[in-house]
This record gives C-alpha cells, sequence and structure tokens, in this order.
C-alpha cells in the first residue's frame, strides 16, 4: 500500500494529478469585475456575472490554481442546509428574510445539479439523503432540537425526519446509533470534480483567469499581485479560509482546520453487512462530529477537525496533515464502521476554512468602494458558495432580486481576538468538545462543559 498525505487532496488523485495552470497574470489589466480567489465561490460568482452581462470583463486572480483550497478538498456534502444560528440574523433582519434565506440555500442543490447536467459537468453527483446518526442520548436530544430548528424555520415535514431502529438499519449499520435525523434533497459529489468543471465553464463563458497570481494587496480600484496591477471598478474577495493572509482582514475570519482521511476500496461483502447502498451522507451528532461519503469507487471518505488552528493563522503545506489527526480520524472512521479496519486508509489531506466571530456566514458589497466579499461558512460551502456568488453577482448589478434582501448582506461582525487569546481561546474551546464527547458516552447525557465552550466561543445565541 503506498498511503499518502496532503498532495492538495485525494480528490486530484482520483482524476490523475493536479490540473495544468493557466498562466499568472503578466501584465498591468483592466477589468469591470476582478475576482480575488479560485474557489467555489470566486468561480460562482464569476459564472452568474458572464451568465447575466455577457460583455462584462471578469478576471480571476487564483494564487495556485483554481480548487487549490477547500472547494478542492472538501467531503462532497452538497446540502443546501443553513448550517448557522437563525437567531443571529434576527439582529439586523426579519423572520421572514431568514425563512427566505433557509429556502434559498435548499435551492441551491438543484440549482447546481441542473448547471452540472447542462454542461456536462461531471462530478459523480448522486442525489440522495444527508443521515446524521446519534450514539448516545446527549446527542439524541441534539439531534431532536435540530429537527424542530429545522421544520420551524420552514424546512418542510417531508424533507426533514427522525429514524430510528429497523428504519435506520435497512440504511446503514452503525454500532450503538439510537436514531437519525435524515434529509431529503441533498447529493453526493467529487469535489475537485466540481470545481474543475466549473473553472472550464467559466473560461468557456470568457472569464480571463490568471493562476500562480499571488494578490498582495488591495483597495478600491487596483489589486496588486506579485509583479503587477489589476485597474478595476469592482474587486471581490473570495478567499474564505485564507483571507487571514491579507493585513487589513486579519481578525475576520478565523482558518479552522478540518481534515479527511479516505479508505482503499471496500469489498461488496464488507459493504453489504454496512448497508449505505444509495451514496447517502453520514454524520453524526458529536461535539467533534464527523462526515463522511461513500465514493464513486466504494471507499469511504470521512472528515473531521484535525488540529483546529494554527497558531497566527497559519494554513497548511498542500493539505498534509498531522500523524495525530490522522489517528484521531481513523479511530472514528473503525468506531463507526469496524469492518474497514481490515481495508485501512490509502490517504490523508486538510484544508481550511473561514469562521468568522460570531459563526455565521456573510456576503458583503459596498457599491460607494466597489469592494465587497463573501465567506465565513463554517464548514458549510459547497452549496453555500453558490447562493453567495448569486448574490454577490445581483449586488455588483445592481438587480432588483430576492437574493439582495437575504440578511446576511452586510452584517457587521466583531474581529476575533488578537493572539495568544485568539489561539488560547480555539484550542481551549476543542479540548472541552472532546471532554464533552468522552464525558457524554460515559454518562449518557448532556455535558455541560461542551456546551460552556460553545457559549463563550459564542456558537450558540
Ligand atoms: C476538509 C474540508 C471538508 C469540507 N467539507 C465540506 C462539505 O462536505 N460540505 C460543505 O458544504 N462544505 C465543506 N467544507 C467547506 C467548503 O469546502 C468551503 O466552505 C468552500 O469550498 C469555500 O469555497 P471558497 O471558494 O469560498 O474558498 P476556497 O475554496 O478556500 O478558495 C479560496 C481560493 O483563494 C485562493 N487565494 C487565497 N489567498 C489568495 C491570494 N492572496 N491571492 C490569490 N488567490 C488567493 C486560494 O488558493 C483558494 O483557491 C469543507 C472544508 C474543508 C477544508
Amino acid at each position: 500500500m503506498n498511503f499518502k498525505n496532503g498532495d492538495v487532496s485525494f480528490w486530484y488523485r482520483d482524476i490523475g494529478g493536479l490540473p495544468k495552470k493557466f498562466p499568472s497574470l503578466s501584465s498591468n489589466v483592466e477589468a469591470d469585475v476582478c475576482i480575488i480567489g479560485g474557489g467555489y465561490t470566486g468561480l460562482w460568482t464569476a459564472y452568474y456575472l458572464k451568465k447575466i452581462q455577457p460583455k462584462l470583463t471578469v478576471i480571476i486572480l487564483e494564487k495556485e490554481f483554481c480548487g487549490f483550497g477547500a472547494s478542492g478538498r472538501n467531503g462532497g456534502w452538497l446540502t443546501g442546509g443553513f448550517a448557522w444560528d437563525h437567531f443571529k440574523y434576527l439582529v439586523s433582519s426579519d423572520e421572514r428574510s431568514v425563512q427566505l434565506f433557509v429556502r434559498r440555500l435548499l435551492e441551491t442543490v438543484p440549482e447546481i445539479l441542473n448547471i452540472c447536467q447542462e454542461n456536462n459537468i461531471n462530478a459523480d453527483i448522486a442525489s440522495t439523503s444527508e443521515v446524521r446518526v446519534a450514539t448516545n442520548s446527549a446527542q439524541v436530544d441534539r439531534l431532536k432540537h435540530e429537527l424542530q430548528t429545522r421544520k420551524s424555520w420552514g424546512v418542510s415535514e417531508d424533507r426533514v425526519s427522525y429514524i430510528k431502529g429497523p428504519s435506520l438499519e435497512d440504511i446503514i449499520k452503525i454500532p450503538n446509533a439510537q436514531g437519525a435525523l435524515v434529509m431529503d434533497g441533498v447529493a453526493r459529489v467529487q469535489p475537485a470534480k466540481l470545481v474543475q468543471g466549473l473553472r472550464s465553464l467559466i473560461r468557456k463563458l470568457g472569464v480571463d483567469i490568471y493562476e500562480d497570481t499571488l494578490v498582495t494587496d488591495y483597495e478600491s480600484g487596483v489589486v496588486s499581485t506579485s509583479f503587477n496591477q489589476v485597474k478595476s471598478r469592482i474587486i471581490l474577495r473570495t478567499t474564505e479560509g485564507f483571507s487571514a493572509n491579507f493585513k487589513t482582514y486579519k481578525r475576520d475570519l478565523l482558518p479552522l482546520n478540518s481534515a479527511q482521511v479516505v479508505t482503499n476500496p471496500i469489498n461488496k461483502s464488507i459493504w453489504s453487512e454496512i448497508g449505505w447502498s444509495k451514496n447517502e451522507l453520514i454524520g453524526d451528532y458529536a461535539h467533534s462530529y464527523f462526515y463522511a461519503q461513500r465514493t464513486r469507487e466504494g471507499r469511504i471518505a470521512l472528515g473531521g477537525r484535525g488540529i483546529p488552528y494554527r497558531f497566527g493563522s497559519v494554513t497548511d503545506k498542500d493539505g498534509i496533515t498531522q500523524k495525530n489527526t490522522i489517528i484521531a480520524l481513523e479511530k472514528i472512521l473503525y468506531k463507526h464502521f469496524p469492518l474497514v479496519k481490515e481495508v485501512g486508509i490509502d490517504h490523508a489531506w486538510c484544508g481550511t476554512l473561514g469562521v468568522p466571530r460570531d459563526w455565521c456566514a456573510s456576503v458583503n458589497f459596498n457599491k460607494d468602494t466597489g469592494l465587497g466579499w463573501a465567506g465565513g461558512y463554517v464548514g458549510v460551502g459547497v452549496s453555500t458558495s453558490n447562493l453567495a456568488g448569486q448574490t454577490l453577482a445581483d449586488l455588483c448589478l445592481d438587480r432588483k432580486t430576492e437574493n439582495i434582501k437575504l440578511p446576511w448582506i452586510n452584517r457587521r461582525v466583531r474581529k476575533w481576538e488578537a493572539e495568544p487569546l485568539r489561539w488560547l481561546g480555539v484550542r481551549s474551546m476543542h479540548k472541552l468538545l472532546e471532554f464533552g464527547d468522552a464525558s457524554e458516552e460515559k454518562n449518557n447525557k448532556s455535558s455541560s462543559a461542551s456546551n460552556f465552550a460553545n457559549y463563550v466561543m459564542g456558537r450558540s445565541h
């Protein structure tokens, strides 16, 4: 076995390696819209801009290659889920706007699937359900709370439900599973195929993509790269987990680490013991939760938290993952899928996602300066980035659509604490959450340590 660590992600190995890069920016240029960062957010924004106004000159500046970041490394959960605290959006909006937000997010799943189908983007897409299991009473309580929350904010009864016993075992066999939340209308994707498909699509639409082009700074009207400048009326930053590299925005989005392992292909007899025959997205309700997909070839790709945060907002190098993180993920994998231990893992990698201080996603645009950004999806960005792209495009082009009424636009969020407080806070919270999981498993009731950690970090209202 030739175990791999890093190399950006397994998803690139799965498609024969990293893409050949587009040339870097080699002279000063001008554009109507300049997008910094070529992940899903930047690519979707470019897509909608060009679809709405084909004559617009749109350029993307990407420091490595489009899909180098989380968009080429994620778990492939395309859910349309609302991953934040609904109540926090009420501070600057009202219930109807938050319900609209929930609906528009759900609509991203068919939107993405249709665009992929129309444009022959083959991203191993499987329409399926999200199944999140609870393996102790505290997790069941969280599950039921989430079920109620989802329904009360507009997810219909026939789309989300609670199952247990034989109905759950018919889907998947996980030791100690006491019940599961099932959300229909989601999809499994191969992340790198999706992002590379989008990259080709927007190139065909006439977007100029410059790769190997690091943006060093920007201000209203001008973007500076290592060697050249772009003059642009509108400048959008879509760098999510990498945003802290810009001095001015250092404390806006905390780069939180998430890591994954993928098994070797699993044989039919093990699959028939496990079940999982409809490509469901499988996760749980632990504080240090896992998320997993069954891949096209019959592997399990499972992710969870790695070393949560590195001092000074430093990010990983090409997805290389610390040994302790790999061991922790293997433990989670074999705990839930004991039969897979004999199959072993094939590849580990990690990436960063952007977390704002109030743990709620935002889209921002200032008409006067022409500057905007979107991100802070806190780990649910595969679908959210599509709505962010639509919203940014509508704001830039001053369109009077439903999207411009969404409550995530131009919110005021406080910055993260300066170091070393930031590092100490995040690391302590994660220790408390790990402690909380162990305590909940042992005592079968909710842990006050983890409730405290969530409260202090501002994850609950
Ligand atoms: C391991 C992992 C698993 C995840 N799993 C899921 C999942 O299953 N479902 C889900 O919904 N979400 C998931 N997420 C989150 C999701 O992948 C992200 O929210 C989403 O991909 C963010 O897209 P983006 O385009 O905003 O950012 P990114 O994809 O990170 O793109 C940002 C881009 O900006 C470029 N860049 C950065 N700085 C500069 C600069 N100075 N100059 C030029 N370019 C720059 C980077 O190279 C990068 O390509 C996961 C994230 C990780 C890390």
